[in-house]
């Protein structure tokens, strides 16, 4: 499995001066190097796993989100989610998600409130001249959506880059 850890410290436990000044600027969090190193391990078991990118890990409260490579998403999936059952398992979490990277914000947006739709993005312009898109989603019973709306706001802002302003439909 590929990660944007080196090598070393996957291996040795130990953070590099190049790894650890990653961490003090934010760029790596903690929880990321503790998932990449345990999946580096399950990786021995689930081959699948070998040819895959991990690029990001969040934990929201134990959900946790996984950003994934360009088409890795059924690698950490598996067949009828066995993967992804056994990573849970491994990282002892609540919910898993997998996300593909993509700097698209649509194809960011349709993984993440799956079964539900985007119905609109529109600009808007703020006092400050700069522009912050607006999504419109389809209504959400809170039983069935997997993430609230800032959980939302917050994994966008981490894959994407951008801060969106997200609301549901109101009928
Ligand atoms: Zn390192």
């Amino acid at each position: 499995m590929r990660t944007t850890i080196c090598d070393f410290c996957l291996k040795t436990g130990l953070l590099c001066a190049k790894c650890r000044e990653r961490l003090m600027k934010g760029e790596l969090s903690e929880f990321y190097i503790e998932v990449a190193k345990k999946l580096t391990d399950l990786e021995k078991k689930i081959k699948a796993l070998s040819t895959a990118t991990l690029y990001d890990a969040i934990n929201l409260d134990g959900k946790v989100i996984l950003i994934v490579g360009k088409g890795d998403a059924r690698k950490f999936i598996g067949i009828h989610g066995a993967i992804a059952d056994k990573i849970c398992k491994v990282l002892k979490c609540r919910r898993l998600l997998i996300i593909e990277k993509d700097s698209d914000l649509v194809r960011v947006l349709e993984q993440l409130i799956s079964p539900n739709n985007i119905i609109r993005i529109s600009q808007i312009w703020l006092p400050d001249g700069s522009v912050e898109r607006k999504v419109v989603v389809s209504p959400v019973t809170e039983k069935r959506s997997k993430l609230s709306l800032d959980e939302i706001k917050e994994i966008v802002k981490k894959v994407t880059g951008e801060h969106i302003r997200i609301e549901v439909l109101k009928s």
